[in-house]
C-alpha cells in the first residue's frame, strides 16, 4: 500500500509551491489507490503562523485534493497525532534510545561558543562527542540546558536512488553532528521528520528539492534506528522567467492570491502538475482525474520548473471554455456579490456565460469584462467612438431602433436581416451600423458576435441604448 505525506510547516499560509508539492504525492496515492496524509510540522515554535494549518487545509479542499488521513481529517486515523507539537514524548523516547546505543549524544555548547566555533571552524566541531557519558548524564540531571546531536559516522558515501534524480550520494564528511533534540524538548525537522515517515508507514517520501541534502541525514537515522528508510523523490525547483527561485517578487505566490483572482481549482493544479511532470506526449489540458489515471514519479523532470503566468491563465481559460455554462454560473454569484454588480436572473446569466466564455480567462471576466451584460453604458469607449461613430450615425441608429421595436422576431439572424436591409436601403455598408451599434448598446469597440449580444440583451434594453447613444454621441 502506498502512503504518502503533505509535511507542511505551518509558518505562513499555502503557496503554489506547497500546493504542487501536495498535488504529486496526492497523485501518487490516487494512481496506486494508496494514502494521501497530511502532517504538520511545527517544531519550529517561533515561526508558527496562528491560522495557516487552516489554510492549508481550506485550500487543499478547495483545490479538491485534501488528505485521506492526518491532520484536519474526521477521523484523524490510527496513526496520530498528526500534528509533531503533540508527539514531543515520542521523539523523546527515540532520541534516548540513540543516546543508549552511544549513536546520538548531548551537547552543552552554548549560543557563545557554537557562534565562536562557526566563525573559526565554519561550524559546530564536534566538542562533546566524546565527551563523558556519565558525566553528561550528571549535567543534564543537574538541569543543564543541553541538546541532543546525532553521531555522524565519518568517511562514508551515503547514497540512494532518487526517482525524480537518480543516483544520488553524499560524503558523510559533510554531513554534521545534526541536533535532533532541541534544548526546549522539541525536536528538530529531521528527527521528527524519520521518526513520523516510520510510525505513519510512509512508503514514499516526495518533497521539494530544498530538502535534498537533508535526505543523508534522514538516511542515517533509518539505519541508527534499524528502519528500512522510505522511497524519496526530489521535486524540482519553482523558479522566474529568468531562472532564479519563484519569490513574492515575480506576482502571486499564494494560493489565496489565485483563488482570489477567480482561477478555477482545475486549470491551477493542472498549471502546476505540468511544472515538472509531462506524460511524455504534449498534452497540456488535464483534468484532475485524468492525471490520477496516469500520473508517475518517473515522468517528473529534475530540471527547475518555470513558472509561467501566462501560461496558468492559458490553460485556466482552457478549463473555463470546456465547461458547460450551468456550472460556470453556479460558480458567479460570489464574483458579482465581490464587484458589487446584482446578480442576473439565471436563465439570463447562463445565456452570457455561453456568449462570453470563449472569451473569459478567470470567473470574475464574467461580470468585470461583460458589464454591458448587466447595465447600461455610462459613457462610450472614446478610442472607439472617434474612430466608428460618423455625423450619419445618429440617423441610422435611430432608425435602427426603430425597425427594432417592430420586428416581429427576436432571433440574431431577425437582427442581422434588419440591420443588413436598413443599410442597403441607405446605400451603406454593413459596417456603418454594425461598429455604431455594438458601441451604442455597449459602450465598447470589443466583444461576443454583436447579433448573439443584441439578441441576449433583447428588444427593450437594445432599443433604450440605441436611443440614447443616438442622441449622446456626436
Ligand atoms: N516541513 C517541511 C516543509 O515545510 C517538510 C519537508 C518534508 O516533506 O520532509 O516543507
Amino acid at each position: 500500500m502506498i502512503r504518502v505525506r503533505f509535511a507542511p510547516s505551518p509558518t505562513g499560509y499555502l503557496h503554489v509551491g506547497g500546493l504542487r508539492t501536495a498535488l504529486y504525492n496526492y497523485l501518487l496515492a490516487r494512481r496506486h489507490g494508496g494514502q494521501f496524509l497530511l502532517r504538520v510540522e511545527d517544531t519550529d515554535q517561533s515561526r508558527l503562523v496562528p491560522d495557516a494549518v487552516q489554510n492549508i487545509l481550506d485550500n487543499l479542499a478547495w483545490a479538491g485534493i485534501s488528505p485521506d488521513e492526518g491532520a484536519g481529517c474526521q477521523p484523524e486515523g490510527a496513526h496520530g497525532p498528526y500534528v509533531q507539537s503533540q508527539r514531543l514524548p515520542i521523539y523523546r523516547k527515540y532520541a534516548d534510545q540513540l543516546l543508549e546505543a552511544g549513536l546520538a549524544y548531548r551537547c552543552f555548547a552554548t549560543a557563545e561558543e557554537l557562534a565562536e566555533m562557526r566563525q573559526n571552524h565554519g561550524g559546530y566541531d564536534r566538542r562533546y562527542r566524546d565527551f563523558d557519558v556519565a558525566e553528561a548524564q550528571k549535567r543534564a540531571d543537574a538541569g543543564e540546558a543541553h541538546v541532543i546531536r546525532m553521531k555522524v559516522p565519518a568517511g562514508e558515501t551515503i547514497d540512494f536512488d532518487d526517482l525524480v534524480r537518480g543516483h544520488v550520494r553524499f560524503d558523510s564528511a559533510q554531513v554534521d553532528d545534526q541536533v535532533i533534540l532541541k534544548s526546549d524538548g522539541f525536536p528538530t525537522y529531521h528527527l521528527a521528520a524519520v521518526v513520523d515517515d516510520h510510525e505513519m508507514e510512509i512508503t514514499h517520501v516526495i518533497r521539494g528539492e530544498e530538502w535534498l541534502t537533508s535526505t543523508p541525514k534522514h538516511l542515517l537515522l533509518y539505519r541508527f534506528f534499524g528502519w528500512t528508510p522510505p522511497r524519496f523523490a526530489h521535486l524540482s525547483l519553482v523558479v522566474n522567467i529568468s531562472g532564479k527561485k519563484l519569490s513574492k517578487r515575480d506576482g502571486d505566490v499564494s494560493v489565496d492570491e489565485y483563488r482570489g483572482q477567480g482561477y478555477l481549482p482545475a486549470g491551477l493544479l493542472n498549471f502546476l502538475a505540468l511544472l515538472g511532470w509531462s506524460n511524455g506526449d504534449n498534452r497540456e489540458v488535464w483534468s484532475l482525474e485524468d492525471m490520477e489515471q496516469v500520473f508517475a514519479l518517473e515522468r517528473v523532470h529534475p530540471s527547475p520548473a518555470v513558472f509561467d503566468f501566462d501560461k496558468l491563465r492559458h490553460i485556466n481559460q482552457q478549463h473555463l471554455f470546456a465547461m458547460d455554462d450551468e456550472a460556470i454560473a453556479d460558480l458567479l454569484p460570489e464574483w458579482f456579490a465581490k464587484e458589487g454588480v446584482a446578480l442576473p436572473e439565471r436563465a439570463y446569466l447562463v445565456r452570457v456565460v455561453g456568449l462570453m466564455k470563449q472569451r473569459c480567462a478567470l470567473l470574475p471576466d464574467f461580470v468585470g469584462g461583460a458589464r454591458y451584460f448587466y447595465a447600461d453604458p455610462e459613457s462610450y469607449d472614446e478610442a472607439t467612438a472617434k474612430k466608428r461613430w460618423k455625423p450619419e450615425s445618429g440617423e441610422l441608429v435611430q432608425e435602427f431602433a426603430t425597425r427594432l421595436e417592430a420586428l416581429p422576431q427576436w432571433q440574431a439572424a431577425d437582427l442581422e436581416a434588419a440591420l443588413r436591409q436598413l443599410c442597403e436601403e441607405k446605400g451603406q455598408g454593413a459596417a456603418a451600423l454594425i461598429h455604431p451599434v455594438r458601441l451604442g448598446v455597449s459602450g465598447v469597440g470589443g466583444g461576443p458576435g454583436l447579433f448573439e449580444m443584441l439578441e441576449v440583451l433583447g428588444r427593450e434594453v437594445c432599443v433604450r441604448r440605441l436611443r440614447k447613444a443616438a442622441e449622446g454621441l456626436k
